[in-house]
């Protein structure tokens, strides 16, 4: 009998080894179950599985990629509000977003359902007489996927989606704190006409069989999201297989608040960004630039609307920010909130664990003022619900001020002037720049990425993805009669 905690191996439900408890940082009391963790061997039997699974699935047709990712697609779609709850259950976003997680990543299928048919190549004229050029793509191989807990399910989608349009096989492995997304997102997959072995979900520890994963000669390709501590170790280890690698990391984003912005757009990016997600978002505004001449209402102001916004329970009508997703996340934060005390930012309001009905990991939402971009606060990614304000003269320090970082994923301005927003999304040397808008929030069918640490190879979404899970074959054909 398939019990729904396992891993999908080759095909097959399976126990693990050992398992782990998936517990709701919204209320301590409630396992959401126990989950199955791989070893070494049963990783073995998706690799082996995988690799017969691919020549299969890349000579399958075209339609049949396009059917199957539209039917995962839609029944994400329908399903978003169930799997949502689910979602927001374990990770501890609100309902809402976790139902707009799902139905965004039901939208990547679909899109990617779509790319699957889009097989327009290129040809060329040789230089030499009577020879002409074929350039096309063929599928990269066995795709490994190695997604974070802050988006269960988009980040690993946006990496699925495309790399089975594409003709490849996969090997998910997801973080270990958010199980019951990827068993729920794999209960669907296992039920389409896939090739045997073509999806694999193999869970465990990133250090275990993650590690294990990414050094496996098998793989050919491997896409990561998380941190750049981990990235770089799995850059280190697919070099030695030569391995195509794609890491979409942290950042330090920062949206600019310019002395002729409409500050109730400010006001509402800056909450969003900072705070949606509980802040657990590699897009967050972390640090929000303000220009001298608005600077004091406007800290006040947001201090205001930040201490105002309801942190409770993530399945709770009403609540705007859940709770940190983890009990070791939530020290973090607070370690944090010391940190920027320490280094001299004037807390203006939050920073708090607080108490809720039920046992969880809350805390409100933290506005630091008076702090400057060469702290470790502005420095370092926090992945909190905490914002540190950096008051600037001008529009050029704002500039430098945003661009000043090893990071480089979004960034953002608020001003009402044509030519300054010009001027920044030129000059801003991060992978996506938004004007008057929030730092967070992106579409599914335009590239993704960022620039420095942030990011390291080809980009995602799109049509640029193709670039990442295919690779390029050029044929000479002599087809004339030679000179
Ligand atoms: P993380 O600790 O780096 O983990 C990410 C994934 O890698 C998890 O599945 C983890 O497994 C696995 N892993 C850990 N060590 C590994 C190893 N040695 N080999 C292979 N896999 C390994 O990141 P996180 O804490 O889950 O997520 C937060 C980070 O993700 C933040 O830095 C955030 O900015 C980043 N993020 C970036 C984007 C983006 O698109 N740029 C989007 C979302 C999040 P376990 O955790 O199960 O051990
Ligand atoms: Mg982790």
């Amino acid at each position: 009998m398939t019990n729904l905690n396992q891993n999908f191996i080759a095909g097959e439900w399976l126990a693990g080894v050992s398992e782990i408890a998936n517990i709701n940082p919204s209320d301590l009391s409630d396992t959401i179950g126990h989950y199955a963790q791989a070893d070494e061997a049963q990783l073995q039997r998706a690799l082996d599985a995988a690799e017969n699974a691919r020549r299969e699935w890349s000579k399958a047709g075209l339609e049949r990629r396009y059917e199957v990712l539209m039917a995962i697609g839609n029944e994400l779609i329908q399903r978003c509000d169930e799997l949502g709850t689910l979602l927001a259950r374990e990770e501890g976003k609100t309902q809402p977003e976790g139902r707009g997680e799902v139905y965004r990543s039901g939208q990547f299928f679909t899109y990617f359902a779509a790319e699957a048919l889009r097989q327009i190549g290129d040809n060329a004229d040789s230089v030499r007489d009577g020879i002409e050029i074929d350039v096309r793509r063929e599928p990269v191989g066995t795709v490994a996927i190695i997604s974070p807990w802050n988006f269960p399910m988009a980040t690993a989608v946006w990496k699925i989606a495309p790399a089975l349009a594409f003709g490849n096989a996969v090997i998910w492995k997801p973080a270990n704190l958010v199980p019951a997304s990827a068993v729920a997102l794999t209960e669907i997959i296992s039920r389409q006409d896939i090739p045997v072995g073509l999806f694999n979900l193999v869970m465990g520890s990133g250090s275990g069989v993650g590690q294990q994963l990414v050094e496996s000669p098998q793989v050919n390709a491997i896409s990561f999201t998380g941190s750049v501590p981990v990235g770089r170790g799995i850059a280190q280890s697919a070099v030695g297989n030569f391995t195509k690698i794609q890491l979409e990391m942290g950042s330090k984003n920062a949206l600019a608040v310019m002395d002729d912005a409409d500050l109730d757009i400010a006001f509402a990016c800056a909450l969003n960004g900072a705070f949606g997600s509980t802040g657990q978002k590699c897009t967050a505004s972390s640090r929000i630039v303000v220009h001298r001449n608005v600077h004091d209402y406007f800290v006040e102001e947001l201090g205001q609307r930040a201490s105002a916004m309801v942190v409770d329970h993530a399945l709770k009508e009403g609540t705007q920010i859940g709770p940190v997703s983890s009990g070791e996340q939530l020290q973090q934060n607070l370690a944090n909130v010391e940190l920027a005390k320490k280094e001299g930012a004037e807390l203006l309001c939050g920073g708090e664990r607080v108490e809720r009905d039920t046992e969880g990991y809350f805390m409100t939402p933290a506005v630091f003022v008076g702090t400057k971009n060469d702290w470790q606060v502005n420095r370092e990614e926090l992945f909190a619900p905490i914002a540190c304000v950096i008051k600037v003269d001008s529009y050029d320090e704002a500039l430098a001020t945003v661009n000043d970082t090893r990071f480089g994923l979004t960034a953002g301005i608020i001003t009402s002037s044509l030519s300054r927003a010009t001027h920044f999304r030129r000059n801003v040397k991060t992978g996506c720049v938004m004007v008057n808008l929030p730092t967070a929030g992106t579409d599914y069918h335009v590239p993704f990425g960022g620039r420095g640490e942030s990011s390291y190879g080809p980009r995602e979404q799109g049509q640029y993805a193709q670039e990442f899970y295919t690779t390029v074959k050029t044929s000479y054909i002599l087809s004339g009669d030679p000179a």
